[in-house]
């Protein structure tokens, strides 16, 4: 029988706790959920303050959208505006906006960004 390693301490899995096991005891199997659980809250609460924070370099630059003025992909990027991070994506007028609080966005070909406010 191959000898399988406890995925939390690394110690053997001792030959009595029956196959699927991946640790040692229920104290690592405890402190590996813990640990599995806090990483996963943390990743939550990072994504919000980035969404947080795309927020409002959006409602900075929604007053010169709607004075009809252009925004660009560089100016939003300066501010430190984090692409990958959004809501959802909504279909609306042939395109897929990204939502982020009252804000859908699309980024154009040249480069400039359509912004709407709900
Ligand atoms: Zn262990």
């Amino acid at each position: 029988m191959k000898e399988k390693l406890c995925r939390y301490c690394g110690k053997k899995i001792p030959n009595t706790n029956h196959g699927s096991s991946q640790h040692c005891n229920d104290d690592c199997t405890y402190q590996a959920k813990k640990k599995r659980s806090r990483a996963v809250y943390h990743e939550k609460g990072n994504k919000l303050s980035i969404l947080t924070k795309n927020e409002k370099i959006l409602s900075y630059f929604y007053p010169l959208v709607s004075a009809s003025n252009d925004i660009t992909f560089k100016m939003l990027d300066s501010m430190g505006f984090q692409w990958g991070i959004y809501e959802e994506e909504v279909f609306y007028l042939d395109r897929t906006w990204k939502k982020i609080g009252d804000f859908y966005y699309y980024l154009n070909n040249d480069k400039t960004i359509s912004l709407r406010k709900k």
